[in-house]
């Protein structure tokens, strides 16, 4: 029998996984990522470094960790991500420290990225687990991304164009294990949970 390294917490298990969630900027996916954190009880979410402005309903430290240009760039030189990539002119990238930290705890470790990036996340780590969320239709998503008045036309239309093309990507680069419809977000959310919770169990039982 191996004795169990001494820093591991009770919550601890042998079941880490890497669940990377991607899909357009108004399509409900922050949400349904966040259900999956509340419902997942050791579940952790990975809060990125970005250089794109704050908004109002943002809080640093929480839901990212907002930086400079300068202190972004200093940062890829010093490897300190495990991804990153450019996103409608601005810079977002995953750290790479608390992900491992977490995985080697065997938590559920939350990536909410760009197709890029979920590309790099797989290249280096093929068994992360990759759910792409798709709006019902193309002029829902135009609606979504008006309705939630956090951008200005112009950055909405460049927004929904980046969307239309990573759409695209996704359904082509075979990155994605799964994809959900987000017509109905409390069956979205089930649809997730299942989806995570079935691969989780398929990957511990390997
Ligand atoms: P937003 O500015 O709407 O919060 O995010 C814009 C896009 O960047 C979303 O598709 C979001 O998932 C993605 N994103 C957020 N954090 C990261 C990250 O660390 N890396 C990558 N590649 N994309 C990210």
């Amino acid at each position: 029998m191996t004795t169990p390294p001494r820093h591991r917490l009770a919550t601890d298990t042998d079941n880490g996984m890497l669940l990377v969630i991607s899909g357009p900027s108004g399509v409900g996916k922050t949400t349904i990522t966040r259900a999956v954190e509340r419902s997942i009880p050791d579940s952790v979410f990975s809060i990125s470094a970005t250089t794109r402005p704050r908004s109002d309903v943002d809080v640093d430290g929480v839901d990212y960790h907002f930086i400079s240009d300068t202190e972004f760039d200093r940062r890829v030189a010093a490897g300190e991500f495990l991804e990153h990539a450019v996103y409608a002119g601005n810079k977002y990238g995953t750290l790479k420290g608390p992900v491992d930290a977490q995985l080697a705890r065997g938590r559920l470790m939350i990536l909410e990225i760009d197709v890029q990036g979920a590309k790099q996340v797989k290249a280096k780590m093929p068994r992360a687990f990759g759910l792409f969320v798709l709006p019902p239709s193309e002029e829902a998503l135009l609606a979504r991304l008006r309705a939630r008045k956090r951008d200005t036309e112009e950055v909405i239309q460049r927004r929904y164009n980046v969307a239309r093309e990573e759409i695209a990507e996704a359904k082509r680069c075979g990155v994605y294990d799964a994809f959900i419809v987000n017509d109905d977000l409390p069956k979205a959310i089930d649809e997730a949970l299942r989806l995570v919770r079935e691969a989780r169990e398929k990957r511990a039982a390997r």
